[in-house]
């Protein structure tokens, strides 16, 4: 897989461009069982990713991810941010300029280590580990892009049914059952963003 200069651009605008367009969408998830604000937490994270752009575009894919990521840490507030930002670092520090799926494999393995550890926390909890992990497992399986993208959407609504154990939701204990983990919805769009442009990328 190798993404040029106009691709990376492609693939920072599409990560933005989902963040933002959905942070309403995210903010009424995490009324229902946060305090609210993670549609605004991941809306101010990508406008502050978006604003690095052309020069973001300019570094090469690993440092790319890593300014990402390192953007988020420190733009978003709540859990979140630490959480997603670590996954881009992580992601950046593991990935070659042009890595074939294997070391996506291997990258995406690392980085979701690094969230478990930062977040003492692992799938099954209802947070946005129930979509890295499952997504992971079909990456790791050889799915394309679309299996990736429809994974990363049915994880998503697999978190509805469950119990809250981390984070701000497991305050509420039973009361977090039944409703989507807003971590998860946004990871989801993340990917599914993702997903689009490197199975074009693909073809083209
Ligand atoms: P906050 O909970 O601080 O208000 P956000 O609302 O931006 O932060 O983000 C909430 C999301 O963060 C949750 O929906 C969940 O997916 C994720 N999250 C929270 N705590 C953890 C954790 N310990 N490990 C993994 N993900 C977590
Ligand atoms: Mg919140």
């Amino acid at each position: 897989m190798s993404l040029d200069r106009v691709a990376r651009d492609k693939l920072v605008r599409a990560l933005a461009a989902s963040m933002i367009q959905h942070a309403e969408e995210l903010t009424s998830l995490d009324q229902a069982i946060g305090d609210g604000d993670h549609g605004l937490n991941m809306k101010r994270g990508f406008e502050a990713v978006l604003a690095a752009l052309p020069g973001l575009a300019d570094k090469p894919l690993p440092e790319m991810l890593k300014a990402i990521g390192t953007t988020l840490v420190m733009k978003v507030g709540g859990a979140s941010g630490p959480l997603v930002g670590t996954f881009f670092m992580e992601l950046g520090k593991a990935l070659p300029e042009q890595p074939a799926r294997a070391d996506l494999v291997a990258a995406t393995d690392k980085a979701i280590s690094a969230v478990k550890a930062r977040g003492r926390s692992d799938a099954g909890q209802k947070t946005l580990l129930d979509v890295l992990v499952p997504v992971q497992t079909v990456l790791s399986e050889g799915g394309d892009g679309n299996a990736i993208a429809a994974e990363a959407t049915r994880a998503a609504f697999r978190t509805i049914p469950m119990l809250a154990i981390r984070g701000r939701a497991s305050f509420l204990g039973e009361r977090s059952i039944g409703h989507m983990d807003p971590g998860s919805r946004s990871v989801s769009l993340l990917i599914g963003a993702a997903a689009a442009i490197l199975e074009r990328e693909a073809d083209s």
